[in-house]
């Protein structure tokens, strides 16, 4: 027994390898680099902009150039990454799909550490339980918890032989070609912004305070990686000088900030870029200097080909599926043109280049119509969308998909409607509508007052028709306002779905 002690012994201090004798033996510089892949609010498994960008099997790629370099190299996804997506909508083997078809697609990629997003939230609990169980890589979550009938407790993934129990910190001890150890500390906050029953939040801020101050003696570099709006980034790095870089996400559309020593960076969304940040630790001077590139993923990457097959299979299920509904995924319907705003929070709250787009394509399917309406929710793309624009982009932006609608009804509800659809800004319920206008109280109508007691006929969602809408409860068909119910559109007609009317009017401009 005693023999066996002396062996552990010396393996636990050869382990730490930060002794003299050890360096001198293996000419520990005390200098260890340490590469993170950083992506992002990734929703697509293929690549977009007609397979010229992003693409999880590029994502792949990526990591094996940079794991050649240097064995310490961490490929990070920094949240937002089960849904949206139209995945989301499809069947298979009889569930959902609902992140399947991402979580497969990075375990085939080999991620590292991932946190969670917002939007991890949007599925069921059951569903994030299973998507959480097949992910083959680790989490980390400091400030968001599972709230179940037993009490608030850590999400896990449930497996065969016992829970493995996300950690609120993590600390990853790294060696070198050389012998030098080093000690990363990775935390993971969330905003707390989706309201899903079944999860709890503690202040990010809090949160990030208490993992440095546990963290910050034990390793020789901290990272948070975090999902939060860009502005409490910049707060997080003020409050905590001391952290080595923030890895975040949530903003789309590419951010870097620095305050002070902390630099943070967020890629582009779906995987258009990733940010490469080299952590070069000196364990003798007891600095860190940190530098960052963003790397646009694009056709200079040639996908990994093992995750490719992954993607490949996935996509094969979804165009087989969009056939069956008479969709052509892959072709392309607006060749070039400028950037289209679907950003869920503009969205939800003003027109865009985008909705615009919209309103217009259901003018020309509905001519008769005197006044188009839709809500922002159904869109759920989150995003810009980038030309060449395909099939499948309209598809993933109106995935919810459903007939238009066309009825006949009062003055005074459509008054009473485009209230409420004013009054939900914010949130899915905001109402887009067309030639309207609110002067003084007053709504306008292509540039007549609405009359309380005239008849227009309205062209809408199905779905905004059901009254499932937040506060638009009353827009039924058996509210007394309704006047007459227009024929259901069927199959060819392009209002049997919103997305046919809509390519339909892409494909003519
Ligand atoms: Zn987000």
């Amino acid at each position: 027994m005693k023999y066996l002690y002396f062996v552990l012994g010396v393996l636990f201090f050869s382990s730490c390898a930060t002794t003299k004798k050890n360096s001198s033996q293996t000419k520990d510089d005390g200098i260890l680099e340490v590469v993170l892949v950083q992506v992002n609010d990734v929703y697509e498994i293929a690549a977009i902009e007609n397979g010229k960008t992003g693409g999880v099997a590029r994502i792949a790629a990526l990591k094996k150039k940079y794991l050649q370099q240097n064995p310490n190299t961490l490929l990070l996804m920094a949240g937002d990454f089960f849904s949206p997506s139209v995945y989301n909508s499809l069947q298979y083997e009889g569930k959902r799909i609902r992140g399947k078809q991402m979580v497969a697609a990075m375990n085939a990629a080999g991620f590292d550490w991932a946190i969670f997003g917002n939007h991890e939230f949007d599925i069921s609990e059951k569903e994030a339980q299973e998507r959480i169980d097949e992910s083959a890589f680790s989490w980390v979550a400091s400030n968001t918890f599972h709230k179940t009938a037993g009490g608030v407790l850590p999400f896990a993934k449930q497996k065969k032989n016992g829970a493995v129990i996300f950690p609120e910190k993590a600390i990853i001890t790294l060696k070198d070609a050389d012998g030098t150890v080093a000690k990363l500390g990775l935390f993971g906050i969330t905003l707390p912004f989706n309201k899903a029953d079944y999860v709890s939040y503690t202040d990010p801020l809090e949160a990030s305070k208490k993992m440095y101050a546990v963290l910050k003696d034990s390793c020789d570099a901290v990272v948070a990686i975090t999902h939060q709006a860009i502005a409490d980034d910049i707060v997080l790095a003020k409050e905590i000088p001391g952290l080595t870089a923030i890895v975040g996400g949530h903003e789309h559309d590419m951010r870097r900030e620095e305050v002070g020593q902390v630099t943070i960076t967020k890629a582009h969304s779906n995987a258009k870029s990733a940010y490469i940040i080299r952590v070069l630790i000196n364990k003798k001077t007891k600095k860190t200097v940190v530098t960052d590139s963003l790397y646009y993923i694009n056709e200079t990457v040639a996908p990994d080909s093992a995750t490719q097959v992954v993607v490949d299979y996935w996509t094969g299920i979804a165009n087989a599926n969009y056939a069956s509904i008479g969709f052509n995924a892959k072709e392309v319907i607006m060749a070039s043109g400028p950037a289209l705003d679907g950003r869920d929070d503009v969205v939800r709250s003003e027109e865009t280049n985008f909705t615009q787009l919209l309103v217009k394509a259901l003018e020309k399917a509905s001519p008769a119509a005197d006044i188009i309406l839709f809500n922002g929710g159904s869109m759920r793309l989150d995003d810009f969308l980038q030309a060449p624009i395909t099939q499948y982009d309209i598809i993933r932006t109106l995935p919810f998909g459903g007939a238009i609608k066309e009825v006949a009804i009062k003055g005074s509800l459509l008054i009473q409607v485009l209230n409420v659809g004013l009054k939900n800004k914010g949130t899915g319920g905001f109402l887009h509508s067309s030639n309207t206008k609110l002067v003084n109280g007053v709504w306008f109508l292509k540039g007549m007052p609405i009359d309380e007691n005239a008849i227009y006929r309205v062209a809408l969602t199905d779905f905004l028709f059901s009254g499932k809408e937040a506060n638009l409860g009353f827009l039924q068909p058996a509210n007394p306002g309704v006047i007459k119910i227009y024929d259901d559109f069927k199959s060819p007609d392009i209002r049997s779905d919103i997305r046919l009317a809509f390519i339909s009017y892409l494909k003519s401009l």
